[in-house]
């Protein structure tokens, strides 16, 4: 069973692990540059060895009564494929790179199904620990975003606050829309978060004292996932917390139309 368990918490990090290396936006804004350059250059780099190639070739047709002149153009033409060769060898793990990109590609968002899905993953860990989760507050709201990267932020909001909860009570999870934003609160009446730690938490591996001697199950990764996904969408993550009386961790995001709501669609950034 102990092993059961081992494996459960090791696929766990990994998958969170597998989150963190998600690039940040201005990273992300760097490599499209880096692309877009990119293409306008092999472009230019593409035509120069087909056009020597092309040349030598005739030259060669031209040349075929003198052996050495054609080993001469043969030698010209055998570097000029090996240097397309290499062109589109880098080519090929540009779109290789591009494609995994695509993956986490930003699209519309509906809220309501990033809030359900959240709750949904968490419903069996909060039935046996007997807490109660509920949702309130504005639907029919709409971000930009990846909805696997927020549920997966949400979601991890959702376990904490389960399992820094005590049984019998109640987990909240508020939406409350803005003319410009989207918050996304999940408020519990657990143990709280004393305030010299409530800036650390965020951290990677931290955990604070009183969750170390409750649940010796944390990884002290969830917090820094959560924070890197919510910025990665141009949000923010608020705290607040009192010790004994519990925390509300607030996910900030700015605020999308829905796309069927007469709004264009997001242009890419050049
Ligand atoms: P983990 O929960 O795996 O330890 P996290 O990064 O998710 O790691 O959280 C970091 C620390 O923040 C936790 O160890 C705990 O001290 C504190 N924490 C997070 N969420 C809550 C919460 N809802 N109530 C109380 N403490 C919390």
């Amino acid at each position: 069973d102990e092993t059961r368990l081992i494996v459960a918490r090791a696929t766990g990090i990994a998958e969170r692990l597998t989150l963190l290396i998600v690039r940040d936006i201005s990273e992300q804004e760097r490599l499209q540059q880096m692309r877009q350059d990119f293409i306008a250059n092999t472009s230019h780099e593409l035509k120069t060895p087909v056009g020597a190639i092309a040349l030598l070739a005739e030259a060669m047709e031209s040349a075929s009564d003198d052996p050495d002149q054609v080993r001469r153009f043969a030698s010209r033409m055998s570097a000029e494929a090996q240097r397309l060769g290499e062109l589109t060898g880098r080519i090929m793990n540009l779109s290789k790179l591009q494609a995994a990109d695509e993956l986490t590609e930003f699209g519309d968002v509906a809220v309501d199904e990033v809030v359900a899905h959240a709750l949904e993953q968490y419903q069996v860990q909060a039935e046996s620990a007997d807490v109660s989760l509920v949702r309130g507050g504005d639907r029919g709201v709409h971000v930009r975003g990846s909805a696997n990267i927020l549920i997966e932020a949400l979601g991890n909001l959702i376990a904490n606050a389960i399992a820094y909860s005590p049984h019998g009570s109640r987990v909240g999870v508020g939406v409350r829309a803005t003319a410009d934003a989207v918050e996304i609160a999940v408020t519990d009446q657990g143990i709280g978060i004393a305030e010299a730690d409530q800036q650390r938490v965020f951290e990677r591996f931290y955990r604070a004292d009183q969750a170390r001697s409750r649940r010796t199950g944390g990884t002290g990764l969830g917090l820094s996932i959560v924070k890197h996904a919510v910025s990665r969408h141009g949000g923010e993550v608020r705290l607040w917390s009192q010790p004994d009386r519990g925390s509300t961790f607030t996910i900030r995001l700015p605020r999308s139309e829905a796309p069927d709501a007469g709004a264009t669609p997001a242009r890419r950034k050049r």
